[in-house]
């Protein structure tokens, strides 16, 4: 007779229950589940453990001078892709569920791991264990809040399954890479998305009426390359806000404090990650971090077209400039902001200088809201690839 593993004595938190990271909680669901036996080592942001994690997934950490892994983590390959074919309703193109579609048709998996939402709110989560094609496509397009997608663990134990892929974002993945041989499979496959800015519900209601002309009829939106917000309405029509317009004084306290104290922006972890901001407008863009990723990515690249990845303008000084300014909460007239939009889009950063762009601006940001609000984590909470990169700009006390 094979003992009890230890976790299984553990007992899931209630919900609502004081979490153990406390504000700094991103609802990622490890403890709504007996995995709560380890979330003083699993928890990102109790205990950031990335380059060690990156050794465990990726045989071993990011070269911190290469200045591609510096930024965007371990990996073998980037592209820019998009599917010949979109998934309509998808965030993008769709290349996150087709991925997941073909591992499942062809039987590489038994069960996805993703996130549908509740019949009553578009954008409230929902994890589920897909197990047809069906289920995996109702779970197409961001819901832009926090989601608990390691609450269903407890149910792959318990479902027999050896063979799964996850899909989720950097909070989430890390957790799951510290449990991971705890989880009883034979093989784990993990589809990332990059993550920022991420709000509860209450938090998206406050950015939907700030920003948003009609609130109640967003279904999609997105931060774009063209440093617009593009929102997609009930009616198909499409509204842009310039990101300079965003009212950033009432919109300040609007991101999680989680979000707001996360430095693994391009999900350092996952096998693969498909994201859109290091690709040219209208393309997504994929990293291969590992021999698995690459595995899953070769599934669907008869349905992508794929160009290589360029790099263009210089960040630097639109980086150093945004940092006070959204330090003070300035706000500028829509007019100006419009016009700002046009001339940045014309000749700022683009491809993976974008994604730096967008890098450097958030954990900026970052360290200096765990600086000022959490002094005590500072030093072992941010990871040495994050204090070298906000190491490049002079930052406000
Ligand atoms: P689809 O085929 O539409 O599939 C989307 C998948 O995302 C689904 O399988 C679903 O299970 C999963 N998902 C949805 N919501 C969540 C959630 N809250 N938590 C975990 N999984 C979820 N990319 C960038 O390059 N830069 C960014 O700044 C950026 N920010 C993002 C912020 C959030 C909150 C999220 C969820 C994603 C973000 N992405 C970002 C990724 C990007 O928006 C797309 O999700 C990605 O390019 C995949 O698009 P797709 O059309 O292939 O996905
Ligand atoms: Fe638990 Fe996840 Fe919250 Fe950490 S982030 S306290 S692991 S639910």
């Amino acid at each position: 007779m094979t003992s009890l593993s230890p976790h299984k004595k553990a007992k899931a938190l209630k919900p609502n229950s004081r979490r153990p990271a406390k504000e700094l909680c991103s609802e990622c669901g490890l403890c709504d589940t007996y995995y709560i036996h380890y979330v003083k080592e699993a928890c990102a942001f109790i205990n950031q453990q990335i380059g060690e994690l990156e050794a465990q997934a990726h045989t071993r950490s990011r070269h911190l001078d290469n200045p591609d892994e510096l930024y965007f983590g371990v990996h073998q390959d980037m592209m820019a892709a998009r599917k010949q074919q979109p998934i309509e309703g998808a965030q993008w193109t769709g290349i996150v569920s087709s991925i997941a579609i073909e591992m499942l048709n062809r039987g590489i998996v038994e069960g996805v791991v993703c996130v549908q939402n509740t019949k009553e709110d578009r954008f409230q989560p929902m994890p589920i264990i897909a197990r047809t094609p069906e289920e995996i496509l109702a779970a197409r397009v961001n819901k832009p809040t926090l989601s608990p997608n390691l609450s269903i663990l407890e149910q792959v134990e318990q479902s027999g399954m050896k063979r799964l892929l996850v899909i989720g974002v950097g909070c989430q993945i890390q957790a799951l890479r510290a449990v991971e041989k705890q989880l009883g499979l034979e093989k784990l496959y993990v589809l990332g998305t990059p993550c920022v800015d991420n709000v509860t519900r209450a938090g998206l209601q406050k950015f939907l009426e700030t920003t948003s002309r009609s609130p109640d009829t967003v279904v999609h939106y997105e931060f774009m390359q063209d440093f617009r917000v593009h929102f997609k309405h009930e009616d198909g029509s499409t509204e842009t806000v310039p990101f300079f317009g965003l009212k950033t004084n009432q919109l300040k306290d609007v991101f999680a404090p989680s979000c707001m104290s996360c430095f693994d922006y391009v999900n350092s972890l996952a096998d693969l990650v498909v994201g859109y901001m290091g690709a040219p407008f209208g393309w997504q863009w994929i990293v291969v971090r590992n021999d698995t990723g690459n595995e899953m990515l070769d599934l669907v690249k008869d349905q992508l077209d794929i160009q290589p990845v360029m790099s263009q303008g210089n960040r630097k000084e639109a980086v150093q400039q945004s940092i006070p300014a959204y330090d003070k909460a300035v706000t500028l007239p829509m007019w100006a902001a419009k016009l700002m939009g046009v001339v940045i889009e014309r000749i700022g950063p683009k491809g993976l200088e974008y994604a730096r762009f967008s890098i450097d601006s958030h954990f900026t940001r970052n360290y200096l809201y765990v600086k000022r609000n959490h002094p005590e984590k500072l030093e072992a909470h941010v990871p040495e690839y994050a204090k070298r990169i906000v190491g490049q700009y002079k930052l406000p006390k």
